[in-house]
């Protein structure tokens, strides 16, 4: 019989199951001297100071391995306005692709003199190395909605670019004609994220946790992490998707957007999903 490998999930809207979990990971971080330490001096547990934490050099460093071994994977949620949601199912969640987003301007505006469109696609050249092959997501499907909601409603910020270019507002409004609002749930492997997201993550879960020990509280919680991924996420790590009602519109003024598509042709294809 073959053991079935561990899969350990932080789902960061989950806060009190991670908070809880730390015990089973790091009690040889935190012991009970740091502990006591912290309850008695009751610091501000910032996360991007963590100085309140004695000998905090090695002590972070060391949490942020254990904590990456302990999960094995994060909750994620990926915004975005698919025309094929078939290809997302096929292919995964594929990093920024300027031939396939060019090819679609090019589709979408094909009434365009040819220059105007050869002009916008000149100006908005998104293949320096910084931006090509990425993949955004979110720890919170709510913060999505409510903060990044332009993704759902218009698409790939690069495609929104290239209409503004070529007819301004005017254009980009037609992205709202073609897709479908789509938040895209996936298990993020631990092993996909970059050193400093993971220890990111690591400094908002200690900074919670001293909190707590401090009686201390900031006033605000850290937004959920940012996950950066410079690669494509295979199909078999999407666990679902949804295509929320309403969605925070950051372009005209965070009025609510109230999304027509509540469902797309594999939805409709699973009823019972
Ligand atoms: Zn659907």
């Amino acid at each position: 019989m073959t053991s079935q490998p561990r899969r350990r999930i932080l789902d960061w809207r989950q806060r009190r199951s991670w908070l809880a979990s730390i015990r089973h990971y790091a009690s040889g971080v935190l012991t009970a001297e740091v502990r006591e330490h912290v309850r008695q001096a009751r610091p501000d547990c910032w996360s991007d100071d963590m100085s309140w934490l004695p000998d905090h050099r090695w002590l972070v460093g060391e949490f942020c391995g254990r904590m990456a071994d302990y999960y094995s994977h994060f909750k994620a949620f990926h915004g975005c306005r698919p025309v094929e949601m078939d290809s997302y199912l096929k292919d995964g969640l594929v990093g920024q692709n300027k031939d396939y987003i060019q090819r679609a301007f090019r589709l979408m505006f094909s009434e365009w003199p040819s220059e105007a469109l050869a002009r916008a696609i000149e100006q908005f050249d998104p293949s320096r190395p910084s931006e090509a092959g990425k993949v955004w997501l979110l720890g919170c499907d709510q913060e999505l909605v409510n903060h990044c909601g332009h993704y759902l409603i218009q698409g790939s910020e690069y495609l929104m670019a290239l209409a503004g270019a070529v007819g301004g507002f005017s254009a980009q409004r037609r992205l709202r004609d073609v897709g479908v609002p789509t938040i895209f749930e996936v298990d993020l492997p631990v092993s996909y994220v970059p050193a400093e997201q993971l220890m990111e993550i690591a400094r908002n879960i200690l900074s919670a946790w001293g909190q707590g020990v401090a009686r201390r509280p900031l006033g605000f919680n850290s937004g959920s992490p940012c996950f950066v991924i410079r690669r494509t996420i295979p199909p078999e790590h999407i666990r679902g998707h949804r295509h929320p009602e309403r969605i925070v519109d950051p372009h005209r003024g965070h009025v609510t957007y109230y999304n027509p598509h509540r469902s797309c042709p594999v939805c409709r294809d699973e009823p019972s999903r």
